[in-house]
């Protein structure tokens, strides 16, 4: 007789937890996932219409090998879904090049034996004629393999491919605690407790409520679309890819073209409000303002004057960082009956295939593809205040 309801409970189905819940399902491990809301809504930090997927990854050198892996899983995904879930139209990156973006692709592209091209200015210009006022010092960075993934699209795939493999799915359903017993976790929603024998916990912005030690900054970030000044040829995702570019004032705008018939999506990486930490992430301000898009109108008119600098649409994500900036993936404390997937730092989604393969393999005790021991919980929990 089973003395637990399921061998891991996978709490939180957005990016991460939907895929964590696809490599269980996919071993054939015994598995049932928590999402409090509909699997592929928008009030996390999953949503928007796009995420931008590069293979170079500068903000770390070991996520390369995780980027490579995840791209096998995405077309994995996408093939067990039917539905497309990645574009790879191709990605720019534009800076100094003695900066950290521009530099460390370039370091990673011949390390790891990546299909790069450095583009000069002059070149630059001539191949993407919509971005302007690019210094003459900058460089650009083209990496084809780089492109889209459809958010939205991928976690209700996830989900729905686990589901098919066997994985039971408790939606609108929300895990208001936790509870270490001995031999496994006891997860308690408001109406019932489940006993399993490992838990993975993957609630991104929400983790404090849950698991308290960890020091997560939340910070609430304007998603923002704007139509053209004119005819949308210019600016069709196979001619204005992702792109990220630093502007002479050193800030970071990035962005797509036109995509699946919706404005061109545009933002300044910086731009967002940190929330206060006792601030609980379901009060979050979603109502959007003039506040949290005058500063990029007044960015995207010097440097996209093909652009109309009066936003179409705006909406509310939520990102959580860690101090420095790298993921939180692993048991906590040494107890392998707990594990943590979080600090996604605005910067994982390209990751949740490989991320999702990495706690499913720590949760049942496999080698993991692609080691991350940057990635380690207690990083933050051996230190002293
Ligand atoms: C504006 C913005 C732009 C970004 N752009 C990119 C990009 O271009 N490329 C890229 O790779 N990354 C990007 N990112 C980062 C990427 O979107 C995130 O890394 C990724 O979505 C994180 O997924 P997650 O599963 O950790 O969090 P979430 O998607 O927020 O999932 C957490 C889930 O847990 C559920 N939950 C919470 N509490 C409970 C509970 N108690 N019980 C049950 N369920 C619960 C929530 O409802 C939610 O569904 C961006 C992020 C932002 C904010």
């Amino acid at each position: 007789m089973a003395d637990v309801d399921a061998d891991i409970g996978v709490v939180g189905l957005g990016a991460w937890g939907s895929a964590t819940l696809w490599r269980l399902a996919h071993r054939g491990v015994d598995v049932l996932g928590f999402e409090r809301f509909e699997p592929g809504h928008a009030l996390g930090a999953s949503h928007g219409g796009s995420r931008m997927f590069r293979l170079s990854c500068y903000e770390h050198r070991g996520l390369v090998a995780l980027a490579k892996r995840s791209l096998q899983l995405w077309r994995e995904l996408a093939a067990a879904a039917g539905v497309p879930l990645l574009d790879l139209s191709g990605g720019l990156l534009i800076g100094a090049p003695a900066g950290r973006m521009i530099s460390q692709t370039l370091a990673n592209a011949r390390d790891f034996d990546l299909d790069v091209e450095r583009l000069d200015v002059t070149e630059l210009r001539r191949r993407f004629p919509q971005h302007e006022g690019v210094p003459a010092e900058h460089v650009g960075v083209w990496e084809p393999s780089a492109g889209l993934l459809r958010p939205e699209a991928a976690v209700k795939a996830a989900v729905a491919v686990s589901a098919r493999l066997g994985a039971r799915v408790c939606p609108d359903t929300r895990v208001v605690r936790i509870e270490p017993v001995s031999g496994a976790v006891l997860l308690h929603t408001p109406t019932q407790t489940f006993r399993v024998r490992r838990a993975i916990v993957a609630v991104g912005a929400w983790c404090s409520a849950l698991i308290p030690r960890l020091p997560l900054r939340i910070i609430r970030k304007p998603i923002t679309w704007f139509a053209l000044q004119g005819p949308p040829g210019q600016f069709s995702v196979e001619r204005f890819p992702m792109f990220k570019r630093e502007c002479a004032d050193g800030r970071v705008l990035w962005g797509c073209g036109a995509y699946d018939s919706a404005d061109v999506k545009l933002g300044l990486e910086a731009k967002g409000s940190w929330v206060p930490a006792e601030i609980d992430p379901d009060l979050l301000d979603r109502s959007t303002s003039l506040a949290d898009w005058e500063e990029l109108g007044r960015v995207v008119s010097k440097a996209l004057p093909g652009v109309r600098p009066v936003p179409t649409r705006v909406s509310v994500c939520m990102g959580t960082h860690t101090p420095d900036n790298q993921f939180v993936l692993g048991p906590v404390g040494g107890d392998p009956r707990l594990i943590v997937a979080t600090g996604e730092s605005s910067q994982g989604f390209k990751h949740a295939t490989g991320i999702g393969e990495f706690l499913a393999q720590t949760a049942v005790g496999e080698a993991p593809t692609v080691p991350l021991p940057f990635t380690d919980p207690d990083r933050f929990l051996t230190k002293k205040p």
